[in-house]
Protein backbone atom coordinates (compact mmCIF):
# COMPACT_ATOMS: atom_id res chain seq x y z
CA UNK A 1 0.00 0.00 0.00
CA UNK A 2 1.65 3.17 -1.03
CA UNK A 3 0.47 5.84 1.02
CA UNK A 4 -0.76 9.52 -0.71
CA UNK A 5 2.39 12.37 -0.53
CA UNK A 6 5.04 8.97 0.73
CA UNK A 7 8.17 8.25 -0.09
CA UNK A 8 7.38 7.58 -3.72
CA UNK A 9 7.53 11.07 -4.62
CA UNK A 10 9.59 12.51 -1.51
CA UNK A 11 13.22 12.07 -0.98
CA UNK A 12 13.16 12.99 2.22
CA UNK A 13 11.27 10.30 3.44
CA UNK A 14 13.09 7.34 2.34
CA UNK A 15 13.84 4.82 4.79
CA UNK A 16 17.23 5.57 5.22
CA UNK A 17 16.32 9.53 6.22
CA UNK A 18 12.96 9.41 7.48
CA UNK A 19 13.28 11.28 10.37
CA UNK A 20 12.48 9.40 13.75
CA UNK A 21 8.78 8.75 14.64
CA UNK A 22 8.40 8.80 18.08
CA UNK A 23 6.71 6.67 20.88
CA UNK A 24 5.22 10.18 22.09
CA UNK A 25 5.57 13.97 22.02
CA UNK A 26 4.40 16.37 24.70
CA UNK A 27 1.55 18.42 23.19
CA UNK A 28 1.53 22.59 24.06
CA UNK A 29 -2.63 23.24 23.48
CA UNK A 30 -1.79 27.01 23.35
CA UNK A 31 -2.48 29.15 26.65
CA UNK A 32 -0.51 26.89 28.70
CA UNK A 33 2.65 29.67 29.11
CA UNK A 34 0.31 32.68 28.95
CA UNK A 35 -1.69 31.27 32.08
CA UNK A 36 1.79 30.56 34.01
CA UNK A 37 2.44 34.13 33.18
CA UNK A 38 -0.59 35.13 34.72
CA UNK A 39 -0.03 32.77 37.68
CA UNK A 40 3.44 34.66 38.71
CA UNK A 41 2.51 38.23 37.45
CA UNK A 42 -1.36 38.74 37.58
CA UNK A 43 -2.04 36.71 41.05
CA UNK A 44 1.24 36.44 42.27
CA UNK A 45 0.55 32.60 43.27
CA UNK A 46 3.51 29.92 43.12
CA UNK A 47 2.16 27.60 45.56
CA UNK A 48 -0.84 25.12 45.25
CA UNK A 49 -4.41 26.77 45.88
CA UNK A 50 -4.66 29.58 44.17
CA UNK A 51 -6.82 30.44 40.85
CA UNK A 52 -5.74 28.15 38.77
CA UNK A 53 -6.04 25.18 40.79
CA UNK A 54 -9.27 26.37 41.83
CA UNK A 55 -10.52 26.96 38.29
CA UNK A 56 -8.94 23.10 37.55
CA UNK A 57 -11.12 22.06 40.33
CA UNK A 58 -14.43 23.23 39.27
CA UNK A 59 -13.71 22.59 35.51
CA UNK A 60 -13.15 19.07 35.97
CA UNK A 61 -16.19 18.50 38.62
CA UNK A 62 -18.24 20.00 36.22
CA UNK A 63 -16.98 18.37 32.95
CA UNK A 64 -16.93 14.98 34.48
CA UNK A 65 -19.57 15.22 37.51
CA UNK A 66 -17.59 14.39 40.33
CA UNK A 67 -18.34 15.64 43.62
CA UNK A 68 -15.31 16.73 44.45
CA UNK A 69 -11.61 16.94 42.95
CA UNK A 70 -8.64 17.33 44.70
CA UNK A 71 -5.49 18.32 42.15
CA UNK A 72 -2.36 16.51 43.35
CA UNK A 73 1.08 16.34 41.86
CA UNK A 74 0.80 12.89 40.36
CA UNK A 75 -1.68 9.83 39.95
CA UNK A 76 0.17 7.98 42.25
CA UNK A 77 -0.13 10.23 44.95
CA UNK A 78 -3.62 10.66 44.33
CA UNK A 79 -3.40 6.70 45.08
CA UNK A 80 -1.53 7.02 48.39
CA UNK A 81 -4.29 9.15 49.39
CA UNK A 82 -6.88 6.74 48.90
CA UNK A 83 -4.97 4.18 50.22
CA UNK A 84 -4.29 6.15 53.12
CA UNK A 85 -7.73 6.44 53.26
CA UNK A 86 -8.62 3.30 53.14
CA UNK A 87 -5.86 2.30 56.02
CA UNK A 88 -7.55 5.42 58.61
CA UNK A 89 -11.01 3.84 57.82
CA UNK A 90 -10.24 0.07 58.76
CA UNK A 91 -8.28 1.08 61.49
CA UNK A 92 -4.59 -0.94 62.14
CA UNK A 93 -6.21 -3.13 65.03
CA UNK A 94 -9.15 -4.74 63.82
CA UNK A 95 -7.79 -5.64 60.12
CA UNK A 96 -4.07 -5.73 60.04
CA UNK A 97 -4.14 -8.07 57.24
CA UNK A 98 -6.10 -5.64 54.97
CA UNK A 99 -5.50 -6.24 50.92
CA UNK A 100 -6.92 -4.59 47.96
CA UNK A 101 -7.69 -6.48 44.99
CA UNK A 102 -6.01 -4.93 41.79
CA UNK A 103 -4.90 -6.82 38.18
CA UNK A 104 -1.58 -7.56 38.06
CA UNK A 105 -1.32 -5.95 34.61
CA UNK A 106 -0.86 -2.29 35.47
CA UNK A 107 1.70 0.35 36.32
CA UNK A 108 3.80 -0.07 39.77
CA UNK A 109 1.61 2.84 41.24
CA UNK A 110 -1.14 1.14 41.66
CA UNK A 111 0.26 -1.55 44.24
CA UNK A 112 2.75 0.68 46.20
CA UNK A 113 0.35 3.07 47.14
CA UNK A 114 -1.44 0.48 49.01
CA UNK A 115 1.66 -1.46 50.05
CA UNK A 116 3.04 1.50 51.82
CA UNK A 117 0.12 1.68 53.77
CA UNK A 118 0.48 -2.58 54.65
CA UNK A 119 -2.25 -3.03 52.84
CA UNK A 120 -1.01 -6.47 50.19
CA UNK A 121 -1.86 -5.93 46.84
CA UNK A 122 -3.74 -9.37 45.99
CA UNK A 123 -2.83 -9.44 42.18
CA UNK A 124 -6.12 -10.44 39.67
CA UNK A 125 -5.70 -11.56 35.98
CA UNK A 126 -7.01 -9.44 32.79
CA UNK A 127 -9.39 -10.29 30.13
CA UNK A 128 -7.35 -10.76 27.07
CA UNK A 129 -10.00 -8.93 24.82
CA UNK A 130 -9.49 -5.48 26.81
CA UNK A 131 -6.83 -6.24 28.99
CA UNK A 132 -8.79 -4.84 31.76
CA UNK A 133 -9.77 -6.68 35.02
CA UNK A 134 -11.27 -10.11 35.56
CA UNK A 135 -15.03 -9.01 37.17
CA UNK A 136 -15.03 -12.65 38.09
CA UNK A 137 -11.92 -13.38 39.48
CA UNK A 138 -11.19 -10.69 41.19
CA UNK A 139 -14.77 -11.24 42.70
CA UNK A 140 -13.37 -14.76 43.58
CA UNK A 141 -10.56 -12.93 45.13
CA UNK A 142 -12.45 -10.67 48.05
CA UNK A 143 -12.22 -11.52 51.76
CA UNK A 144 -13.22 -10.67 55.40
CA UNK A 145 -10.03 -8.52 55.17
CA UNK A 146 -10.48 -6.84 51.60
CA UNK A 147 -10.86 -3.37 51.66
CA UNK A 148 -10.90 -2.46 48.07
CA UNK A 149 -10.82 -3.37 44.81
CA UNK A 150 -8.66 -1.29 42.02
CA UNK A 151 -9.95 -1.40 38.90
CA UNK A 152 -7.44 -0.31 36.42
CA UNK A 153 -8.92 1.75 32.96
CA UNK A 154 -6.08 0.34 30.75
CA UNK A 155 -5.86 1.98 27.52
CA UNK A 156 -8.62 4.33 28.47
CA UNK A 157 -11.57 1.56 28.54
CA UNK A 158 -13.07 -0.05 31.97
CA UNK A 159 -14.46 -3.32 32.86
CA UNK A 160 -17.91 -4.45 33.46
CA UNK A 161 -18.14 -2.22 36.42
CA UNK A 162 -21.60 -2.67 37.55
CA UNK A 163 -20.58 -6.29 38.30
CA UNK A 164 -18.43 -5.21 41.08
CA UNK A 165 -21.08 -2.69 42.16
CA UNK A 166 -23.38 -4.91 42.39
CA UNK A 167 -21.49 -7.88 44.07
CA UNK A 168 -19.95 -5.55 46.76
CA UNK A 169 -23.15 -2.99 47.42
CA UNK A 170 -24.09 -4.39 50.68
CA UNK A 171 -19.99 -4.55 52.32
CA UNK A 172 -17.56 -2.24 53.49
CA UNK A 173 -15.55 -3.29 50.20
CA UNK A 174 -14.62 0.25 48.25
CA UNK A 175 -14.66 0.51 44.55
CA UNK A 176 -11.55 2.96 43.60
CA UNK A 177 -10.71 3.45 40.39
CA UNK A 178 -7.23 3.90 38.53
CA UNK A 179 -8.44 6.07 35.72
CA UNK A 180 -4.84 7.60 35.08
CA UNK A 181 -5.38 6.57 31.64
CA UNK A 182 -9.28 7.06 31.51
CA UNK A 183 -9.76 10.82 31.41
CA UNK A 184 -12.75 11.61 29.62
CA UNK A 185 -13.66 8.52 28.95
CA UNK A 186 -16.95 6.63 29.70
CA UNK A 187 -18.38 3.50 30.96
CA UNK A 188 -22.55 3.21 30.03
CA UNK A 189 -22.47 6.83 30.09
CA UNK A 190 -20.78 8.17 32.82
CA UNK A 191 -17.64 9.44 32.93
CA UNK A 192 -14.43 6.84 34.52
CA UNK A 193 -13.40 8.42 37.49
CA UNK A 194 -17.05 9.76 38.57
CA UNK A 195 -18.70 6.27 39.45
CA UNK A 196 -16.16 3.98 42.33
CA UNK A 197 -16.03 5.86 45.78
CA UNK A 198 -12.57 7.30 45.08
CA UNK A 199 -11.11 7.25 41.44
CA UNK A 200 -7.86 8.63 40.47
CA UNK A 201 -6.32 10.86 37.29
CA UNK A 202 -2.90 11.10 35.93
CA UNK A 203 -1.78 14.48 33.81
CA UNK A 204 1.85 12.95 33.31
CA UNK A 205 3.57 14.18 30.28
CA UNK A 206 2.91 10.60 28.40
CA UNK A 207 -0.66 10.96 29.19
CA UNK A 208 -3.59 12.50 26.71
CA UNK A 209 -3.88 15.58 29.10
CA UNK A 210 -0.66 17.31 30.74
CA UNK A 211 1.09 19.17 33.13
CA UNK A 212 4.50 17.47 33.19
CA UNK A 213 3.84 15.43 36.43
CA UNK A 214 0.36 16.02 37.46
CA UNK A 215 -2.91 14.07 39.04
CA UNK A 216 -6.12 14.71 40.27
CA UNK A 217 -7.98 12.57 43.36
CA UNK A 218 -11.55 11.94 42.61
CA UNK A 219 -14.04 12.49 45.57
CA UNK A 220 -17.48 10.83 45.12
CA UNK A 221 -18.00 9.16 47.86
CA UNK A 222 -18.77 12.28 50.75
CA UNK A 223 -17.40 10.62 53.61
CA UNK A 224 -14.11 11.18 52.43
CA UNK A 225 -13.68 14.46 51.47
CA UNK A 226 -12.69 16.11 54.64
CA UNK A 227 -10.25 13.49 55.70
CA UNK A 228 -8.94 13.95 52.23
CA UNK A 229 -8.78 17.89 52.52
CA UNK A 230 -6.46 17.14 55.71
CA UNK A 231 -4.11 13.95 54.22
CA UNK A 232 -3.46 16.42 51.24
CA UNK A 233 -2.51 19.75 53.19
CA UNK A 234 0.24 18.07 55.49
CA UNK A 235 -2.30 16.65 57.82
CA UNK A 236 -3.52 20.30 58.38
CA UNK A 237 -7.14 22.39 58.09
CA UNK A 238 -6.23 24.31 55.80
CA UNK A 239 -8.59 24.07 53.59
CA UNK A 240 -11.47 25.21 56.35
CA UNK A 241 -9.47 27.79 57.55
CA UNK A 242 -8.94 29.42 54.23
CA UNK A 243 -13.06 28.66 53.61
CA UNK A 244 -13.50 30.58 56.93
CA UNK A 245 -14.85 27.50 58.57
CA UNK A 246 -12.45 27.12 61.59
CA UNK A 247 -10.30 30.67 62.93
CA UNK A 248 -7.33 28.00 63.55
CA UNK A 249 -4.71 26.71 61.26
CA UNK A 250 -3.73 23.91 62.63
CA UNK A 251 -2.47 19.90 62.71
CA UNK A 252 -5.56 17.95 62.73
CA UNK A 253 -4.72 14.69 61.23
CA UNK A 254 -1.97 12.16 59.32
CA UNK A 255 -1.12 13.38 56.52
CA UNK A 256 1.46 14.75 53.88
CA UNK A 257 2.60 17.46 50.99
CA UNK A 258 0.48 16.58 47.75
CA UNK A 259 -0.53 19.47 46.11
CA UNK A 260 0.76 20.66 42.51
CA UNK A 261 2.50 23.97 42.56
CA UNK A 262 0.25 26.91 41.00
CA UNK A 263 2.49 26.72 37.51
CA UNK A 264 1.41 23.20 37.30
CA UNK A 265 -2.37 23.82 37.14
CA UNK A 266 -1.78 26.71 35.09
CA UNK A 267 -0.36 24.79 32.38
CA UNK A 268 -2.69 22.28 32.94
CA UNK A 269 -5.83 24.75 32.85
CA UNK A 270 -4.93 25.68 29.62
CA UNK A 271 -4.92 22.05 28.65
CA UNK A 272 -8.51 20.90 30.36
CA UNK A 273 -9.71 23.98 28.32
CA UNK A 274 -8.86 22.06 24.82
CA UNK A 275 -10.15 18.87 25.84
CA UNK A 276 -12.35 17.82 23.33
CA UNK A 277 -10.36 19.44 20.87
CA UNK A 278 -7.52 16.69 21.93
CA UNK A 279 -10.10 14.25 22.41
CA UNK A 280 -11.23 14.45 18.84
CA UNK A 281 -7.51 14.33 17.28
CA UNK A 282 -7.04 11.20 19.30
CA UNK A 283 -10.19 9.66 18.27
CA UNK A 284 -9.18 9.99 15.03
CA UNK A 285 -5.38 8.69 15.41
CA UNK A 286 -6.95 5.88 17.17
CA UNK A 287 -9.66 4.79 14.28
CA UNK A 288 -6.63 5.57 11.03
CA UNK A 289 -4.49 2.90 13.17
CA UNK A 290 -7.79 0.52 13.35
CA UNK A 291 -8.76 0.96 9.92
CA UNK A 292 -5.36 0.30 8.49
CA UNK A 293 -4.53 -2.81 10.62
CA UNK A 294 -7.82 -4.74 10.82
CA UNK A 295 -6.40 -7.02 7.97
CA UNK A 296 -3.76 -8.08 10.16
CA UNK A 297 -6.35 -9.96 12.20
CA UNK A 298 -7.92 -11.43 8.86
CA UNK A 299 -4.54 -12.95 7.76
CA UNK A 300 -4.33 -14.24 11.59
CA UNK A 301 -0.91 -12.24 12.43
CA UNK A 302 -2.15 -9.86 15.09
CA UNK A 303 -5.45 -8.23 16.27
CA UNK A 304 -6.10 -4.63 17.38
CA UNK A 305 -7.83 -3.34 20.54
CA UNK A 306 -11.32 -3.94 21.38
CA UNK A 307 -13.58 -1.12 23.03
CA UNK A 308 -16.65 -2.96 24.78
CA UNK A 309 -19.79 -1.62 23.44
CA UNK A 310 -20.45 -0.11 26.72
CA UNK A 311 -17.37 1.80 26.90
CA UNK A 312 -16.62 5.55 25.28
CA UNK A 313 -12.45 5.65 25.31
CA UNK A 314 -10.46 8.25 26.06
CA UNK A 315 -8.11 6.50 22.95
CA UNK A 316 -4.62 6.44 25.33
CA UNK A 317 -3.00 4.04 23.80
CA UNK A 318 -3.12 1.70 20.29
CA UNK A 319 -1.71 -1.23 20.46
CA UNK A 320 -1.50 -4.48 18.71
CA UNK A 321 -1.16 -8.27 20.43
CA UNK A 322 0.79 -10.60 18.47
CA UNK A 323 0.64 -14.41 18.31
CA UNK A 324 3.79 -14.94 20.41
CA UNK A 325 6.86 -12.84 21.63
CA UNK A 326 9.14 -13.58 19.23
CA UNK A 327 6.85 -12.16 16.74
CA UNK A 328 6.40 -9.03 19.09
CA UNK A 329 10.27 -8.37 19.40
CA UNK A 330 10.85 -8.74 15.49
CA UNK A 331 8.36 -6.20 15.13
CA UNK A 332 9.86 -3.81 17.37
CA UNK A 333 13.12 -4.61 15.74
CA UNK A 334 12.07 -3.91 12.71
CA UNK A 335 10.21 -1.09 13.06
CA UNK A 336 13.07 0.58 15.24
CA UNK A 337 15.09 0.18 12.09
CA UNK A 338 12.89 2.44 10.47
CA UNK A 339 13.01 5.05 12.80
CA UNK A 340 9.87 4.07 14.83
CA UNK A 341 9.78 4.03 18.19
CA UNK A 342 7.37 1.31 19.16
CA UNK A 343 7.26 0.25 22.85
CA UNK A 344 5.91 -2.67 25.07
CA UNK A 345 4.93 -2.15 28.71
CA UNK A 346 4.13 -3.63 32.27
CA UNK A 347 6.33 -6.40 33.44
CA UNK A 348 3.04 -8.20 35.30
CA UNK A 349 3.42 -7.00 38.76
CA UNK A 350 3.28 -10.66 40.28
CA UNK A 351 5.99 -11.96 38.39
CA UNK A 352 8.20 -9.15 39.18
CA UNK A 353 10.89 -9.21 41.56
CA UNK A 354 9.44 -7.16 44.03
CA UNK A 355 5.75 -9.01 43.43
CA UNK A 356 8.58 -12.12 44.11
CA UNK A 357 8.97 -10.88 47.51
CA UNK A 358 5.41 -10.97 48.29
CA UNK A 359 5.11 -14.28 47.48
CA UNK A 360 3.62 -14.64 44.29
CA UNK A 361 5.00 -16.78 41.67
CA UNK A 362 5.78 -16.97 37.57
CA UNK A 363 2.67 -18.45 36.21
CA UNK A 364 0.06 -17.75 38.30
CA UNK A 365 -1.76 -15.47 36.21
CA UNK A 366 -1.32 -16.56 32.63
CA UNK A 367 -3.34 -13.98 30.80
CA UNK A 368 -1.60 -10.75 32.13
CA UNK A 369 2.05 -12.69 31.48
CA UNK A 370 1.11 -13.68 27.71
CA UNK A 371 -0.10 -10.34 26.79
CA UNK A 372 2.72 -9.21 28.65
CA UNK A 373 5.02 -11.03 26.14
CA UNK A 374 2.82 -10.68 22.90
CA UNK A 375 1.45 -6.71 22.96
CA UNK A 376 3.35 -3.92 20.85
CA UNK A 377 2.38 0.03 21.64
CA UNK A 378 2.37 1.89 18.44
CA UNK A 379 3.60 6.10 18.04
CA UNK A 380 0.51 8.08 19.47
CA UNK A 381 0.56 11.27 19.68
CA UNK A 382 -1.59 14.68 19.24
CA UNK A 383 0.37 15.85 16.54
CA UNK A 384 1.13 12.65 14.57
CA UNK A 385 0.38 13.13 11.07
CA UNK A 386 -1.31 10.72 8.67
CA UNK A 387 1.45 10.14 6.70
CA UNK A 388 3.62 9.06 9.58
CA UNK A 389 0.77 6.69 10.82
CA UNK A 390 0.75 5.41 6.89
CA UNK A 391 4.41 5.09 7.09
CA UNK A 392 4.61 2.94 10.67
CA UNK A 393 1.54 1.20 8.91
CA UNK A 394 3.49 -0.24 5.71
CA UNK A 395 6.41 -0.83 7.47
CA UNK A 396 3.86 -3.48 9.90
CA UNK A 397 2.17 -4.89 6.84
CA UNK A 398 6.51 -5.84 5.57
CA UNK A 399 7.16 -7.37 8.66
CA UNK A 400 4.66 -9.54 8.32
CA UNK A 401 5.15 -10.27 4.51
CA UNK A 402 1.55 -8.49 3.30
C1 LIG B 1 0.52 6.66 34.48
C2 LIG B 1 -0.15 5.74 35.42
C3 LIG B 1 -0.05 5.89 36.82
C4 LIG B 1 0.85 6.90 37.47
O1 LIG B 1 0.60 8.20 37.11
P1 LIG B 1 1.58 9.38 37.63
O2 LIG B 1 0.77 10.61 37.40
O3 LIG B 1 2.81 9.30 36.80
O4 LIG B 1 1.85 9.13 39.07
C5 LIG B 1 -0.79 5.04 37.62
N1 LIG B 1 -1.55 4.06 37.11
C6 LIG B 1 -1.65 3.87 35.78
C7 LIG B 1 -2.53 2.79 35.26
C8 LIG B 1 -0.95 4.69 34.90
O5 LIG B 1 -1.04 4.49 33.57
Amino acid sequence: MTPPNSAANNTAYNNETRPLIPFNKAFIAGKELHYISQAVVLHNQLAGGGVFTQRCHALLEELFNINKVLLTHSCTAALEISALLMRETWGSDQSPELNAIMPTYTFVSTANAFLLRDIKPKFCDIREDTLNLDEAMALSLVDSNSCAIVPVHYAGVSCDLDQLFEATENTDVAIIEDAAQGVNAKYRGRFLGSIGDLGSYSFHETKNIISGEGGALLINNPKYKSRAEHIREKGTNRTEFFQGETDKYTWVDLGSSYLPSELVAAFLYAQLENIQFIHERRRSIYETYEVRLKILAHKGVAICPRIPEYNESSYHIFHLLCNNEVDRNGLIAHLKKNNIHALFHYIPLHSSPMGQKLGYKQGQLPVSESVAERIVRLPFFFELKLDEQDFVCDKIYEYFGI
